[in-house]
């Protein structure tokens, strides 16, 4: 978990302040500098807030599918396909070749 808490962090002082930035400068007409500041860091929480979410929405759908390393049909371990890279991101393959499944993974499992 601790993995998602620095993501957010990473992503609040990157993506999530470039979004907050663009925000307050909208604000021409606002004088009061903590209201810039307050809608500036809610904004960065939110943007990097949704990415966060996402992020782990997809590794829960990585678990979900990886099933603690093995096949959900017949409890052999997964093996190794190879993985293809994506421009941002790489996907990772596994597979049972007795039950013809293959899972796509988002992530290396644990
Ligand atoms: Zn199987």
């Amino acid at each position: 978990m601790i993995v998602y808490i620095i993501a957010f962090v990473i992503l609040f002082l990157s993506v999530g302040a470039f979004f907050g930035l663009m925000v307050v400068s909208l604000m021409e007409n606002t004088k009061s500098k903590v209201k810039k500041w307050v809608v500036g860091i809610i904004t960065s929480i939110l943007v990097s807030g949704a990415i966060t979410a996402a992020l782990i929405a997809d590794r829960n759908i990585d678990m979900e599918q990886w099933n603690n390393g093995v096949c959900p049909q017949c409890g052999e371990l997964w093996e190794f396909k190879g993985a293809t890279k994506y421009e941002n991101h790489t996907s990772y393959f596994y597979s049972c070749d007795k039950d013809q499944i293959v899972i796509e993974l988002n992530s290396l499992p644990d």
